[in-house]
């Protein structure tokens, strides 16, 4: 694998090692670890992405989810660049791409009556615990352990409260987190006992959830989860928030709300939301509570809830949000992508079945998860315990990661992978031939 890297990836170790100079860690971002150096990559077309020296893979990072209709999709670019070619990307006033995306996504998803678009899912969870916060007049949000919800102060990771599973913490006042209570996966006992606790303090605002389970379902969640999590909710006056940042779209075009049949009464939007283009990102739901975002033009001043910033809603991220989702309609990609999830699942557990592996290989439709550690991480109880076993699964990791790389795959970190509608049979068998040869090893 090494001698892979070396002799077959030199443009990338060159061009990554002189980031290092001008660039903190030498990466801005890159979800497909840096072991033993970053791939530096030119070209992206639909199943395949092509490096810099002119090496080609199987795309199953798929930029992190929201490439459901293949990466670099023709038709959407096309269509985008019209827009541009007479608006340019940004005006600061309104455009007609803000109401056909938010009236597009109604059509799929009916519980999201109104919609503002934002910068990226981060934004719009933060948007999301504040308009429930304003909306409820409550304070307290629980989130789930091991959740992603972006980077935001009081939604990071883990939190910074003693007790509670901690992780990419640093820089955060103890305090941003002091309205953020955290429940453990699975544990509906408790976060009952949370909403208890809280009834008795003022009461909870939201509680968020990513319906598939912490970590995109690295961490799955039993499917009447969602349903129950909604009757706590309705029992203890809190609002619902989906966020469906990465099942938005995927899971279906009725997102997860539609697969597993229980309504938020907030949901977040990313990735997908923009087809693949920059400021993904949007809250929606419920018009009694979104009318929180109201402008104050409308006279209802007191709703204002401060949202928004430059680039939101701009005709760019809101037409390429349009044609995608019309694309992913008229193609019915979130099924196509799905199905390639499946046959790349039966495949891989085939494959680990064969070598008689110590994996664990599942699926949520055309997000895969193929955990080689050996260890689910189900139980978020035992944080120091978890925190201990995490070092060696990351290692791990890492080293599938780029042993996959040198056979032609990228995937998330060695451990999760994106289909899209690109993925036909014969690429999805392409990439079983090469997995087979890494296990070979
Ligand atoms: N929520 C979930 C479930 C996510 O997976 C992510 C990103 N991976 C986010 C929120 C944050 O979105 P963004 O990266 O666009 O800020």
């Amino acid at each position: 694998v090494l001698n892979y890297f070396e002799t077959k990836c030199r443009a990338s170790k060159e061009i990554t090692d002189r980031a290092k100079t001008r660039i903190p860690g030498g990466v801005q971002h890159n979800l497909a670890f840096n072991y033993p150096f970053p791939l530096a990559i030119e070209k992206a077309e639909g199943a395949y992405l092509t490096d810099r020296d002119g090496n080609t893979y199987i795309d199953f990072l798929q930029a992190g989810g929201p490439t459901l209709l293949g990466s670099n999709y023709g038709p959407v670019n096309e269509r985008v660049a019209e827009v541009i070619k007479r608006s340019g990307p940004v005006t600061g006033l309104f455009h007609e791409y803000e109401l056909k995306l938010a009236e597009i996504i109604n059509r799929y998803m009916p519980h999201i009556e109104m919609y503002r678009a934002l910068g990226s899912g981060t934004e719009a969870v933060m948007a999301a615990v504040r308009g429930a916060r304003a909306f409820t007049g409550k304070n307290v949000v629980i989130k789930v352990g091991g959740a992603y919800h972006g980077w935001s102060d009081t939604m990071v990771y883990g939190l910074r409260v003693p007790g509670t599973f901690r992780m990419n913490a640093k820089g955060i006042p103890f305090g941003a987190t002091g309205s953020t209570r955290e429940a453990f996966p699975h544990d509906l006992g408790l976060l009952k006992r949370k909403l208890i606790e809280n009834r008795l303090r003022g009461g909870t605002a939201a509680v968020i959830v990513e319906p598939v389970g912490p970590e995109s379902g690295t961490r799955p969640v039993p499917k009447d989860y969602n349903a129950k999590v909604r009757e706590l909710c309705d029992e203890f006056g809190a609002l619902l928030i989906f966020d469906e940042v990465v099942t938005g779209f995927r899971l279906g075009l009725g997102g997860a709300a539609g697969y597993f049949g229980v309504t938020p009464d907030l949901t977040v939007l990313g990735k997908a939301v923009s087809g693949g283009y920059p400021m993904a990102g949007g809250v929606g739901g419920r018009a009694d509570v979104m009318a929180v975002f109201g402008s104050g033009l409308d006279g209802k001043n007191g709703a204002h809830v401060q949202v928004g910033g430059t680039l939101s809603a701009n005709p760019l991220s809101c037409a390429a949000g349009y044609f995608a989702i019309e694309e992913m309609a008229r193609t019915n990609a979130p099924v196509l992508a799905g199905r390639a999830g499946d046959r790349l699942t039966r495949g891989l557990q085939r494959l680990v079945d064969k070598y008689g592996l110590p994996y664990v290989v599942y699926n949520q439709g055309s997000i895969v998860h193929l955990e080689c550690s050996g260890v689910l991480l189900l139980d978020m109880r035992h944080p120091v315990k978890l925190l201990k076993e995490n070092k060696p699964r990351k290692r791990l990791m890492e080293q599938m990661s780029a042993a996959y790389a040198a056979h032609g795959i990228i995937t998330l970190a060695g451990a999760r992978m994106y289909t899209s509608m690109a993925d036909t049979d014969e690429v999805i068998d392409d990439a079983l031939a090469r997995f087979d040869q890494v296990f070979a090893l």
